[in-house]
């Protein structure tokens, strides 16, 4: 029996149309066709998986379900073989040969709509099978349905214009795809290269890989299983594999979700934050999968930035394996995803939080700066954020931190505010003299101690309907505390406020007796609502010249303190004297306000006072 002569197709005009833009292009990222036959590969295995369920008679039906890839330097081919369902010879006209894939379709829909021939096309759309022919002089296609009646057939072209189809009398079931190499892309025949290319795209494909006899994917795409049946050991190993990483993961969540998106996604923390250690600005990567196929390693709007701490990895059936790796594609549907894992992330930390204070509190030491970073700049998800910042406060002990629920639970009925004082530390907070009116009057402070916390406390701006106030601002009002014994009258503190004013000139804008020191004498408060004391330090520091901004400070002292009682009696009798006491004072409350820029006129001054001693 004789076979019959092979038969010559022409592309529909469209794929006639989509083949001479491939194989032309100048598409630098010429390695994805591997990506796109592997995946269709797996492809046709899940389908034959699928049909062995319901059909008895299946061609070659011992064979085992894999994937076989051989590459051949000398000759520059390679061949990828796969025992799925492979396609009889109205498939191969049928899929090979029109336009039925969605991915070229919208190819050839936007490369109508820009005009141009724009190679990047080609990466943002994916063009599947026919990638093939961005590398191959010819590509042929042997293919041997699961049907049992039909022969093989093999599906031959060059990628201008036609197709031969013919029988193949010794074809296995599944398909097998030749590929011979233009000789400007030989390389991708050597072993090493394509070994790279499948270990990057396709390390968790479920069906085994083998090139040139060697089993490429040994790790399971782990993320696709069962929680409940998966060891901690297995967990750090896939972070270590998938993460390029050597610590052990710090948390993990393993989730599914079917609605609004089908998600299965396996996050991690690693045990350290590399920024703070002086690294470089972490890259988002958590890669992004489509059934277990790469489709990106680093997508940059997968998460929100300050998520850019986050290993693991993504995958979502509903995505188009051909999504743009460039510009996301679909963007709406990156969006959506992006909500999702958020919001699950952040539930996830509550319970953490809640369930597992001291791992949750490990985590922040750590981590704490990326939820500020969210705090201040991610509107969509602030409200969940806020709740998981931590300060310590005067109520806490050193080391241990509080919450702003917590915080606000602490509250009397009349407290409309959440005070907060920025340092470098406890000791210092503790030490100057803004907090003593607060505690006096049993007014929690949370500590601020990081540079970045003063930004964060103005753009949360309020939390529980309590608004974040500085308690170092000239705005803040306490509530009177009774007068003690000794102090002086309220004639003669207004007397020697006045005096105050009066030589202490331009370097203060009012002077006033104070409500909120108990101890020390003095306090000054800055008076500008948009300079802050960091403000000011970080516009000195940007300015070349160093030059200072204008300070508006008010000072405010405390009429019960010996100093300013000694003060009264001399002001009066030794105006000389008291002066530069004054001048003192108002330096002292500048250094503990982190306002004193010079301290050189201070130096002089203490000299002279201690001569007269
Ligand atoms: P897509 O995979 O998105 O459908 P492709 O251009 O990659 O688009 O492939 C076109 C079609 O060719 C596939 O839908 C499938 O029907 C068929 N096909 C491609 N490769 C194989 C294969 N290895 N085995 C069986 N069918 C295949
Ligand atoms: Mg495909």
């Amino acid at each position: 029996m004789s076979t019959p002569a092979p038969q010559k197709f022409e592309f529909q005009a469209e794929i006639a149309q989509l083949l001479d833009i491939v194989t032309h292009s100048l598409y630098t990222e010429k390695e994805i066709f591997v990506r796109e036959l592997v995946s269709n590969a797996s492809d046709a295995l899940e389908k034959l998986r699928h049909t062995q369920l319901t059909e008895k008679d299946i061609y070659d039906d011992k064979a085992e379900l894999e994937i076989t890839i051989t590459t051949d330097d000398k000759a520059k081919t390679i061949t990828i073989s796969d025992t799925g369902i492979g396609m009889t010879r109205a498939e191969l006209v049928q899929n090979l040969g029109t336009i039925a894939h969605s991915g070229s379709k919208q190819f050839l829909k936007t490369l109508g709509e820009s005009g141009s021939k724009n190679a990047n096309l080609i990466g943002q759309f994916g063009v599947g099978f026919y990638s093939a022919f961005m590398v191959a002089k010819t590509v042929k296609v042997y293919s041997h349905s699961w049907r049992a009646a039909e022969p093989g057939h093999v599906w031959t072209s060059t990628g201008a214009g036609s197709y031969e189809i013919e029988e193949a009398p010794d074809a296995r079931r599944g398909s097998k795809i030749v590929i011979e190499l233009k000789d400007d892309c030989a390389d991708y025949a050597q072993d090493w290269k394509m070994k790279e290319i499948l270990e990057r795209y396709s390390a968790f494909v479920s069906y085994p890989i083998n090139l040139n006899g060697k089993r490429i994917n040994t790790v399971q795409a782990l993320w696709l299983r069962s929680k409940n049946e998966i060891k901690d050991e297995e967990y750090t190993e896939f972070y270590k594999f998938q993460a390029h990483a050597y610590d052990e993961p710090r948390l993990r969540l393993h989730f599914s979700a079917d609605a609004p998106l089908s998600i299965n996604a396996l996050l991690f923390v690693p045990k350290e934050n590399t920024e703070k250690l002086g690294f470089a600005r972490t890259e988002p990567a958590v890669a992004l999968y489509c059934r277990k196929v790469l489709i990106d390693p680093k997508p940059k709007l997968l998460l929100p930035e300050w998520l850019r701490f986050l290993k693991g990895v993504v995958d979502s059936e509903d995505l188009p394996l051909n999504i743009s790796r460039e510009t996301m594609q679909d963007k709406a549907l990156i969006e959506k995803l992006n909500k999702v894992i958020t919001k699950r992330f952040l539930k996830f930390l509550e319970d953490e939080a809640k369930n597992r204070a001291d791992a949750y509190n490990e985590f922040y030491a750590e981590f704490g700066i990326f939820l500020k970073e969210g705090a201040a700049m991610d509107f969509t998800h602030k409200d969940q954020i806020v709740k998981l910042l931590r300060f310590e406060s005067s109520l806490t002990e050193k080391g241990k931190t509080t919450s702003l629920a917590d915080y606000v639970s602490r509250l009397g009925a009349d407290q409309k505010e959440i005070y907060y004082l920025v340092g470098p530390n406890r000791a210092a907070i503790e030490a100057g003299p803004y907090l003593e009116g607060f505690k006096a009057r049993n007014l929690e402070v949370l500590f601020c101690y990081e540079p970045v916390d003063e930004y964060v406390m103005s753009n949360v701006r309020e939390f529980d309907g309590k608004k974040l106030t500085a308690a170092d601002h000239a705005d803040v009002k306490l509530a009177d505390l009774p007068k003690p014994e000794g102090a002086l009258s309220e004639d003669d503190t207004k007397k020697l406020t006045a005096w105050l004013k009066e030589s202490l000139g331009e370097r203060v804008a009012d002077v006033k007796a104070s409500d909120r020191l108990v101890d020390s004498p003095a306090l000054a408060l800055n008076a500008d609502k948009f300079m802050t004391p960091q403000m000011r330090r970080m516009m000195k520091a940007m300015k070349k010249d160093g030059a200072d901004e204008p300070l508006k400070v008010n000072l405010e002292i405390n009429p019960r303190s010996a100093v300013m009682k000694r003060l009264f009696e001399t002001h009066a009798s030794s105006p000389e004297k008291a002066k530069l006491v004054a001048e003192q004072i108002l330096d002292n409350a500048l250094i503990s306000a982190g306002l004193l820029d010079d301290a050189t006129p201070m130096v002089a001054r203490l000299y002279k006072l201690l001569e007269s001693v």
